[in-house]
């Protein structure tokens, strides 16, 4: 492929254009060190002022208080999901779960690999999680309330999230972090895979309110201890340097170029309103998920046939529109549009679906 495409993938999933730019007009001399990014110590000042940097644009941009530690743990949202009960499960309490797809049904598995009470006090699955339940009731005495923001394989999404009372929220935000602003009072902790929305995959972006930390059991190896990462910022061991300087630009973007969160979600409506307004006008594409559950980030679609599916994916990647096909334990079509993706990304997507709509339809 001579040039870039449109890149609508899931995640690993697109960066925006300056930051790709902006990485490789110093990758190999990294800001006066003479060195790549890729071979300078974790302990140097240069990265340290780069993960500074990417911690304090995290605070900005999520108006976080100073009762947040910002940490990056490698191990992908998914080691998180037996991290989180690790660290926090009070002993004898229950663990709340809303179950609202694939990455849920993850953690809670995790949750109880490790012994602990599971509460699942909702679930979406009787429609194939197809909606965001609205109504359920939180434990009292409940450790935490875990749910997922964005649900990235079926295509839906909190528009308010649950209220949980005096119970911490912990919430896997892995695909729709940074692409609106909201309240972080309420939660105990905010985790994230940083290969969605703000970077390249090889670490989660952790945000840990404080005074969850005095749950942290001695006896778990330090790796795994919270702790071990907010009273080292990060540098317990190696971390990984690039992802979290590639996130540092990516936020860095998010503020001066885009100017903020509030900004971000206007231009990430318009995107979804623009691509579920015309499937719903088509009379042949077919959204997946109820229309008060959709998500903006992760738009699930069908046709009318799977054959008709498959040339789809194909023809789109022919004309230059990458990354459509819906994870393999779905099917169907589904187009990303994290915040790297711009509103002309999604206008090409939807002349390309108009004619493909004429030609087969
Ligand atoms: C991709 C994804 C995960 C898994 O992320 P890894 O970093 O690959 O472990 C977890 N939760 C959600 C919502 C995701 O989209």
């Amino acid at each position: 492929m001579a040039k870039r495409i449109i890149n609508f993938n899931p995640g690993p999933a697109a960066l925006p254009l300056p930051v790709l730019d902006e990485i490789r007009e110093e990758f190999l001399n990294y800001r006066g060190t003479g060195m790549s990014i890729l071979e300078i110590s974790h302990r140097s000042k240069p990265f340290e002022e780069t993960l500074n940097q990417a911690v304090e644009r995290t605070r900005r941009l999520l108006n976080l208080g100073d009762e947040f530690h910002v940490v990056f743990v490698q191990g992908g949202a998914s080691l998180q999901f037996c991290m989180i009960p690790m660290n926090f499960a009070l002993e004898g309490n229950p663990i709340d779960y809303i179950n609202t797809g694939t990455w849920s049904t993850k953690a809670i598995k995790e949750a109880k690999h490790l012994g602990k009470d599971v509460h699942v006090i909702a679930s979406s699955e009787d429609k194939n999680f197809a909606y965001i339940p609205k109504t359920f009731h939180v434990d009292e005495d409940a450790s935490y309330l875990h749910f997922t923001s964005n649900n990235t394989i079926k295509g839906t999404q909190w528009a308010e999230f649950p209220k949980s009372g005096p119970v911490p929220l912990v919430c896997d935000m892995s695909s729709d972090i940074m692409s609106r602003p909201f309240d972080p009072k309420p939660f105990g902790l905010i985790y994230a895979g940083a290969q969605k929305n703000i970077g390249p995959a090889g670490s989660a972006m952790v945000i840990i309110r404080k005074d969850m930390l005095q749950r942290v059991p001695e006896g778990i190896p330090s790796m795994l201890k919270y702790t071990t990462f907010a009273a080292e910022n990060s540098l317990y061991n190696t971390p990984a340097c690039f992802v979290i300087y590639t996130v540092s630009l990516v936020l860095k973007w998010l503020e001066e170029t885009i100017g903020g969160l509030e900004k971000m979600e206007t231009i990430n409506k318009e995107k979804a309103n623009i691509l579920y307004g015309f499937i719903d006008r088509s009379g042949f594409y077919r959204g997946t998920t109820e229309k008060d559950s959709r998500s903006l980030m992760n738009v699930t679609f069908r046709l009318p046939t799977e054959e008709l599916e498959a040339k789809f994916v194909g023809e789109a990647l022919k004309a230059g529109l990458g990354g459509l096909k819906g994870h393999r334990s779905v099917g169907g079509c589904r187009a990303s549009l994290y915040n790297a993706i711009g509103v002309n990304d999604v206008k090409s997507l939807v002349e390309f679906m108009a004619d493909f709509q004429k030609k087969e339809g």
